[in-house]
């Protein structure tokens, strides 16, 4: 664009000259002999002089040369002098003539300059214009930027801590590198993959490390550059992207924060949401139009997937999602080895201390505080970044986050450990509950502060009574391990609440579980639609509604007492496996395994309390 403009201003100087060339040109060219005055008035005199045509400052007309009496003459011309001067002048026979002064450098100044000017000004608007929007010179041109290989640079040694993401993107390059080995077959590679995970925790940075590694062209481009002033833009700008990206095949098409674009439709402000529908109309067209065998992958990410338009999740589309997580004590210690690797820091810098001092924290806080640390050493005059300056920084960073609520105090951390090794416990000690895999106390996903994580081992289609009043049981664990051990309890249970009344809501309305009888109380009508109706009155009387309410708060204070009566039993596993994990912050592999015996061993000894259902 820049270069554009400055081509043209180029031109305009040219043509203005050129102008002004070719109209001296013209004067010579045609030009007809200028003759001084004196000449003329003694030809005058004389009756050379033919025919004249008279200006106010200059006299043109043929003149016959000496002699030639009959002719109609040479043309001639000249600048009049006033008539006093001339005829002061001829009577002393002085040869005079008149000049026009050159006026070339006053009109240069009086029109080309101001000219210029005016030009220059415009140009200038226009630059700052297309610095806020879209100028209308570029308008539905694409502003993704290309990416090769080398300019990417990015590898997957460069993003640390996030194993399992980089685990199950490993396939997405696999393809990339040779589509046809998949296609031979028939297989089908995932359209788009959409990489879930809060703020800074390296999304951006792991796209482009799938680029890097598979060596293909990385179109990005972020969510809120399709949205336009102009209505219809945002909707061009995606079709020229993926007609840009189909031509690079096999590559990648990135687009950030996809919350900007993809907000599910009919939320948000107003003004300009018809133009961001129509963007996310033309997205959805555009994914559903691509052959997937053409190689074109589309990763997307975004801190915010529940705000997505639920039909940007459907199969087919973003039907893949791939959690990019907080990193644990471990994860952190890497992602701090990755960025320690650019700067000068002292040897004996104790890097897993420094992991021990910053839960919570994500990469791009870890890469803050590397940065920060040889800031500091530098302002100290040192040559390398060693404890002390990692110590200020970490202290720095934290200080910035806590106004954010980003950190998590000790306290805060002790609770949310009891909590989910109430889940862990509870759930290993009841038969027919999912396995556990994982107990983390580092915040996971968008809400939760701490995370048990449960793998189902087969699909399931029927469950009986007892395995749902266990997965209550397993639910209101957290809760009941705060209560035992501080007496009190906290909010941190009103995920698990509400996921546990509406598991004992089933039992009692539609699966008739309870002692209201084997009756259906549902709204048959719920499930036609995606957006559940509000439940009206009328299906059931007044008296059952308030049995059914009376049934549910049963199951739930039933299977509280368990929880609390298993967990009391195995305190002392609870507060043995709560240093673990407050140690390490994450419970899996050998230490789970560990944990479950002793869970089991406990069972074999104890008798488990009665099921009080
Ligand atoms: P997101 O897109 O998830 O908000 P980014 O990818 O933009 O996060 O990360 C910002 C910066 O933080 C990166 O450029 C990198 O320096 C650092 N960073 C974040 N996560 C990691 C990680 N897992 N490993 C190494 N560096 C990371
Ligand atoms: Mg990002
Ligand atoms: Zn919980």
């Amino acid at each position: 664009m820049e270069k554009h403009h400055k081509f043209s201003m180029w031109y305009v100087l040219l043509g203005v000259w050129v102008v002004l060339i070719i109209q001296n040109a013209i004067f010579s060219a045609f030009s007809i002999k200028t003759i001084p005055y004196s000449e003329f008035l003694k030809a005058l005199n004389e009756d050379r002089v033919t025919e004249v045509a008279i200006t106010s400052n200059i006299i043109q007309g043929r003149i016959r040369a000496p002699g030639e009496a009959s002719e109609a003459g040479q043309p001639f011309r000249t600048i009049r002098v006033d008539p006093e001067l001339s005829n002061l002048l001829s009577g002393h026979n002085v040869q005079f003539k008149g000049e026009i002064e050159s006026t070339f450098l006053r009109d240069l100044f009086s029109w080309i300059f101001p000219i210029v000017l005016f030009v220059g000004i415009w140009f200038f608007l226009m630059k700052r214009m297309q610095g806020q929007q879209p100028g209308f010179m570029s308008l539905g041109k694409n502003k993704a930027k290309i990416y090769m290989e080398d300019e990417v640079g990015v590898r997957f040694e460069d993003v640390a801590g996030v194993d399992e993401s980089k685990q199950e993107l490993q396939e997405v390059i696999e393809f990339l590198k040779q589509p046809e080995r998949f296609t031979r077959v028939g297989g089908k590679m995932p359209r788009g993959v959409l990489l879930v995970g809060p703020p800074g925790t390296g999304k951006t940075l792991l796209a482009k490390a799938v680029a890097g590694e598979s060596g293909v062209p990385f179109f990005s481009m972020s969510g809120s550059e399709f949205v336009e002033m102009f209505v219809g833009l945002g909707a061009a700008r995606v079709r020229d992207l993926f007609t840009q990206a189909k031509a690079k095949a096999p590559c990648i098409i990135f687009i950030d924060e996809l919350d900007a674009l993809g907000k599910a439709r009919g939320i948000g402000g107003m003004g300009g949401h018809d133009e961001r529908e129509q963007t996310l109309n033309q997205l959805l067209v555009e994914m559903d139009g691509f052959d997937p065998q053409v190689g074109v992958i589309l990763l997307a990410a975004t801190n915010r997937p529940e705000i997505l338009d639920p039909a940007l999740l459907r199969p087919g589309r973003f039907d893949r999602q791939v959690l990019v997580d907080r990193p644990d004590r471990r994860g952190r210690e890497a992602i701090l080895k990755v960025h320690l690797k650019k700067i000068q820091y002292d040897e004996n810098l104790d890097i897993e201390k420094l992991a021990n001092m910053t839960p919570g924290m994500v990469g791009a806080d870890l890469a803050n505080i590397v940065n920060e640390a040889a800031l500091l050493a530098v302002r100290r005059d040192k040559e390398q970044a060693g404890m002390s300056e990692f110590q200020e920084a970490v202290e720095r960073v934290v200080a910035g986050l806590e106004k954010k609520n980003r950190v998590i105090n000790p306290k805060e951390k002790k609770i949310v450990a009891y909590h989910e090794l109430g889940h862990a416990i509870v759930a290993m000690s009841l038969p027919g509950t999912d396995p556990v895999q994982k107990i983390t106390v580092i915040p996971r996903g968008i809400a939760a502060l701490g995370y048990t994580m449960q793998v189902p081992t087969e699909d399931r289609f029927l469950m009986s009574k007892t395995e749902l009043e266990n997965k209550i049981a397993t639910l209101l664990g957290g809760r009941a391990a705060e209560e035992i051990v501080s007496g009190d309890i906290s909010t941190g249970a009103h995920n698990d609440l509400s996921r546990a009344t509406d598991i004992a809501r089933s039992m009692v309305k539609e699966y008739g579980m309870s002692k209201v009888g084997q009756v259906f109380f549902a709204s048959q009508r719920r499930a036609q639609f995606l957006t559940p109706i509000p439940e009206g009155p009328g299906e059931y009387s007044e008296a059952t509604a308030e049995e059914i309410d009376q049934e549910i708060k049963e199951i739930i204070g039933a299977q509280y007492e368990r929880a609390l009566s298993l967990l009391s039993g195995r305190r002392d596993i609870l507060e043995k496996s709560v240093a673990v994990l407050l140690e390490k912050e994450t419970i899996e592999g050998d230490e789970l395994k560990q944990l479950m015996a002793q869970v089991t061993d406990a069972l074999s000894t104890r008798s488990e309390p009665a099921s009080a259902a």
